[in-house]
């Protein structure tokens, strides 16, 4: 509960009818809560334009208040979950979900700015309407916003071919912790005026600053899009056959891979059912002009066919939009399963995917919990999941303690403990080991960008 004072100081800031407290519950929690995280905070606020931040951002550094930002609540880490840990805080939520005025498209620079506040699908949409594509694709795209997918620089399918979302960032304007307004970059597609300052905030999960405004370098709308699966009997020789698509020459656009139990669980939902004695899936998609992506598309298909029990690859547009919104509600119909899942986001070099998910498999035998694991393969990028029944408290420990053996993994095959999810809450254990050189030079920008240590503390460094 905010104190009287408090919430004078934060009504003056954005109007009373924007400062929520008590705060409501779905403001307090995020993906993670499928494993229970939910947080505590003193209040809400709700800011119009990037003018309200910067003054609820002034007014925090003042105070020494901690500030929460805030996107659409999708995120896998637990960053935007205030207070959820016995050692943070009392906090202030900084919701960014009424920064939505202003945005500019500019097709003749391939070219938009859209406010944070943006929900991810919305400006995919947009931009398609103008002729232009903004490749990054997160399963949670009709939720998240564009401030969120920026602070956690999210991936999702397609970053196989065209990278995560700092790849399509050409400018922000953000409020640091000290509260004042910068713009770094802009419309334009290459930039090294200064040191990389916009990299830092792409990915930087709230702890430098409120991201209020993002410029996009987009590419031209494709004309067409073409997924093709094939399902396998076993991980083997679905393995196989992604080194046979990263040998035959075309790039995909995504290269996807699902194993048995993942199948199992989303099966409901499998266009067209999923065949008999499948227990690997391997999706890739071609996507560009008309007169390229159909050969593509075959090359693709060539690569995966030699084990394959079914191809299935939908040329209908609503059969290749069913396909993808299946692929989009895995997660869901994951946690579904058993009621709750601890998912994490092991990144390895692709070639050592296989190797990761056998000791995922191996983790879990050792712990007594059932495992699973979907994800990127062509970015070697697996969310490996433990599936929990979230009211047995003693399977919700085991399961913490296989999610953090999990974590081991990444490291021992030369990789990292995240590709797209972030750091957040949930991993900064196993970040807190990583080499102290880095962490002190972390601390270092984060010292001079949040000199009061007021922007989201205790998440990702
Ligand atoms: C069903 C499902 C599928 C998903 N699929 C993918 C996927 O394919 N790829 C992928 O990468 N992720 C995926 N995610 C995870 C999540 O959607 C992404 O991390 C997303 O980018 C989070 O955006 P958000 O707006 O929900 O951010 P939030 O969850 O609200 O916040 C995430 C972090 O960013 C910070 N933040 C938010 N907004 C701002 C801002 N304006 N300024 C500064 N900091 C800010 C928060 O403090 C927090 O640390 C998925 C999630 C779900 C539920």
């Amino acid at each position: 509960m905010a104190s009287p004072a408090l919430r004078a100081d934060l009504g003056r800031i954005v109007g009373d009818e924007h400062v929520l407290d008590p705060v409501p519950r779905e403001l307090l929690q995020d993906a993670t809560e499928s494993r229970g995280l939910t947080g505590r905070a003193l209040a809400a606020v709700r800011p119009a334009d990037a003018e309200e931040v910067a003054a609820v951002v002034r007014w925090a550094a003042r105070t020494g208040t901690a500030l929460v930002p805030r996107g659409g609540g999708t995120g896998f880490s637990g960053g935007a979950v205030p207070g959820a840990a016995p050692d943070d805080p009392d906090a202030v939520v900084l919701a960014t979900d009424r920064l939505t005025r202003g945005a500019t498209i500019r097709p003749e620079d391939w070219s938009a700015t859209f406010p944070a506040g943006t929900v991810t699908a919305d400006l995919q949409r947009r931009c398609l309407e103008a002729g232009l594509f903004f490749a990054p694709n997160p399963g949670s795209a009709e939720s998240s916003l564009l401030g969120g997918n920026v602070a956690t620089n999210a991936g999702g399918p397609r970053s196989f071919k065209h990278g995560p979302v700092r790849a399509w960032v050409s400018g922000v304007e953000a409020v640091l912790g000290d509260g004042e307004r910068v713009r770094l970059g802009g419309a334009v597609r290459k930039n090294v005026e200064t040191l990389d300052l916009l990299g830092l905030l792409c990915g930087s999960e709230g702890t430098l600053g409120v991201l209020t405004e993002v410029t996009l370098k987009l590419q031209p709308a494709p004309e067409v899009a073409l997924p093709t699966i094939a399902l396998y009997a076993d991980r083997e020789a679905g393995l196989a056959a992604i080194a046979a698509v990263l040998a035959c020459g075309v790039v995909p656009t995504a290269l996807e891979f699902l194993d048995g139990t993942t199948l199992a669980a989303s099966a409901g939902a499998f266009p067209g059912g999923l065949p008999e004695g499948a227990g690997f899936a391997v999706l890739v998609e071609a996507l560009g002009p008309a007169a390229v992506a159909p050969l593509e598309a075959r090359e693709l298909a060539t690569a995966l066919a030699p084990d394959a029990l079914a191809v299935r690859a939908p040329t209908e547009r609503a059969a290749v939009d069913a396909l993808w919104r299946w692929r989009d509600g895995v997660s869901i119909a994951v946690t579904a399963a058993r009621g709750g899942k601890l998912s994490e986001d092991l990144v390895v070099p692709a070639s050592r995917l296989g190797d990761a998910l056998a000791a995922v498999e191996e983790v879990g035998a050792r712990h007594g919990v059932p495992v699973t694991s979907w994800g990127h393969a062509g970015d070697g990028n697996l969310h490996a999941t433990v599936l929990v029944d979230r009211d047995d408290a003693a399977e919700l420990a085991r399961a913490e303690q296989a999610a953090h053996a999990m974590l081991e993994i990444a490291h021992r095959l030369g990789g990292a403990l995240t590709g797209e999810h972030g750091i957040g809450l949930v991993k900064r254990e196993a970040a807190a080991a990583l080499d102290p050189t880095l962490r002190r030079a972390q601390r270092a920008v984060k010292d001079v960008l949040d000199p009061a240590g007021i922007m989201n503390p205790g998440r990702k460094l």
